[in-house]
């Protein structure tokens, strides 16, 4: 049996020049940061993690110094107290499916229960466009062997996203699957715009069902439960949302509610690994869809990828791509290797164990704002 010793935290700013213009941010982003979390076992083995700041993990650290690494559902139930208490702990969570993972020499995916080993990913854009311009991002999705893309809603009119929907549907509606985000579920601290009503995401809905969108994601507020199952008993398109949902028992109101087709939490954010493994199953037993977020760095985006494959599996799973605002060597900045799907848009999960991701230290280095340890 081995221990954990020490966690080291450290922060980390990327520069971003140009800037990121992300759709549902009203002040364009400058810098990318990145917290990255290892945990360190007396044999010599480090998990890693990333995907929140941690801010308020530094004075729980010390409840899992001298703990078995692989005791995951202790320290997920002190997760959650902590998260309870501080803030969002799940990048620990996720490191620890890290190193648990090299202790038992497998990958994640597998110790999971090893549903699928690829998964198909999606497009998923960040940057409001002109029309002609989005068209060519997804005429280059098709190029690039993608079956889907997702595109956002929020220009200040909304004939202006409608077009950009009409317009792709005509360019390549038939060769691409597409998804259309109203990120309506939740909002950053600096943005006091109200979300949609019931009536308008009806509106919206209407129009995207004519259109064949596979899904419409966050119409409505992540807690407007009623709005969510009204909106579903009176159009035929997918209701996606959740990614911001944290409790579990929010996660069994909005299924016992039926107020959502696809479940897309995400496993930095929410309940970690652990927790949306039993999501993840939940979701499946009741015959929807589960599919997490995984708008952040390459290590979230991992975390999610073998939460999915290791479970359920998910028809399509997004993939954050925008270049130039938003490229791979952006998003996976702390990794030797961006991940990258083949050539059909399949993503094939690593044989390696653990995670089966390579730290960058040298771009770490560069990039470090701040470090701690806790033994
Ligand atoms: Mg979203």
């Amino acid at each position: 049996m081995s221990r954990i010793t020490h966690i080291e935290i450290t922060h980390h700013q990327l520069v971003l020049d140009p800037p990121f213009p992300a759709s549902w941010d009203t002040r364009p982003r400058t810098h990318f940061p990145a917290t990255v979390l290892r945990v360190h076992d007396d044999e010599g083995r480090t998990g890693i993690g990333s995907g929140d700041a941690m801010y308020g993990f530094s004075d729980y650290a010390h409840l899992f110094i001298g703990t078995d690494p692989l005791d995951l559902e202790r320290h997920h139930a002190v997760l959650m107290n902590i998260e309870f208490h501080a803030g969002r702990p799940w990048p620990m969570d996720v490191a620890l499916w890290d190193l648990a993972g090299k202790v038992r020499n497998e990958p994640v995916w597998r110790m999971l229960g090893g549903h699928t080993d690829r998964l198909r990913a999606y497009v998923s854009s960040g940057v409001h466009r002109p029309v002609e311009d989005m068209v060519r991002v997804a005429q280059q999705v098709v190029q690039a062997g993608f079956p889907a893309l997702k595109v956002r809603f929020g220009r200040p009119r909304f004939e202006d996203d409608l077009a950009v929907v009409q317009a792709i549907h005509e360019a390549v509606g038939d060769r691409l699957e597409l998804m259309v985000d109203c990120n309506q579920g939740w909002r950053m601290p600096w943005d006091t715009a109200q979300p949609w009503t019931l009536g308008h995401a009806l509106v919206v809905a209407r129009q995207l069902e004519q259109l064949g969108v596979y899904w419409m994601e966050e119409p409505l507020h992540r807690g407007d439960y009623e709005g969510l199952r009204a909106l579903r008993k009176q159009v035929g398109i997918r209701v996606a949302g959740g990614e911001m949902t944290r409790e579990p028992y929010e996660f069994r109101e909005l299924l016992e509610r039926d107020c959502l087709d696809v479940f897309q939490p995400d496993a930095v954010c929410s309940g970690g690994i652990t927790g949306l493994a039993k999501v993840a199953r939940a979701v499946a037993a009741q015959g929807r869809i589960f599919t997490p977020h995984t708008w952040g760095n390459g290590i979230g985006l991992m975390a999610n990828l073998q939460l999915t494959a290791g479970t359920v599996g998910a028809p399509f799973i997004e993939w954050p791509l925008d270049a130039p605002e938003w490229s791979a060597e952006r998003r996976d900045y702390m990794l030797t290797h961006p991940l990258r799907p083949d050539g059909q848009g399949w993503f094939h999960l690593p044989q390696t164990p653990g995670l089966g991701i390579e730290l960058d230290e040298a771009a770490l280095a560069r990039t470090l704002s701040s470090a701690a340890t806790f033994h």
